[in-house]
């Protein structure tokens, strides 16, 4: 059997038509009940939806074979134990760093509120800028409008929510898509079934 473990929400919305195209479907019934773990048209494939952050911890631990998540997870777990094998291009966006303006940018020590705390705090270590990391889970653009932090660490794709908040995205850090990516060992035990299917998708890509 092959596990699949892909990320709720905007991801998922955008990666099951690319699924199906490469011949894996999964019934609406299926996607509709409470199943954590779902049956697929493939009777030797199987599909688990999960927190997008809980995807790599799931591949890394070879709990599930392959995983489809967003390159700003990854940067963020550290992806160990796992190869990421394609970029698949879609749930496209970027990594920045948002403000009220550019002066606000010039503190000796720069407070920064983000779920991303590592990739900032990596970001801002190499710019030679010292912070100091606040991490939230949500709600980040809320952080510079009420003195908690002097700017914010997020995903920006049209720039509407940080436009609804007085933000402007100054810095970009990374440009993000979703990534396939495939447990170290699986690689190597499950090959015959999985490279035809990475080779399929980037067919189709
Ligand atoms: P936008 O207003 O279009 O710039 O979208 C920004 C909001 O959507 C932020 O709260 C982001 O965390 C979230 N977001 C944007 N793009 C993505 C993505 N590709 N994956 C997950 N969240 C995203």
């Amino acid at each position: 059997m092959l596990t699949i473990a892909l990320s709720k929400g905007r991801i998922l919305e955008q990666t099951l038509p690319l699924l199906e195209k490469s011949g894996l479907t999964i019934a609406k019934e299926e996607l509709n009940s409470r199943k954590l773990i779902l049956d697929t048209n493939l009777a030797d494939v199987q599909v688990i939806i999960i927190r997008a952050t809980d995807v790599p911890v799931f591949v890394q631990h070879g709990a599930a074979d392959m995983g489809i998540a967003g390159k700003d997870i990854l940067l963020e777990h550290g992806a160990n134990n796992l190869f990421e094998v394609l970029d698949l291009g879609i749930a496209k966006c970027k990594l920045m760093v948002a403000a009220e303006s550019k002066d606000k940018l010039k503190q000796n020590t720069l407070k920064v509120a983000t779920k991303y705390v590592n990739s900032a705090k990596l970001y801002f270590q190499n710019k030679g800028q010292s912070c100091e990391i606040i991490k939230l889970f949500g709600a980040m653009e809320l952080a510079p409008k009420v003195g908690l932090a002097h700017c914010i660490v997020d995903l920006v794709d049209t720039g509407n929510t940080l436009k609804a908040n007085g933000l402007i995205a100054l810095e970009c850090i990374e440009q993000i898509s979703s990534r396939l990516v495939v447990n170290a060992a699986s690689f190597k035990t499950k090959n015959t079934q999985i490279k035809p299917w990475v080779q399929n998708i980037e067919r189709i890509l």
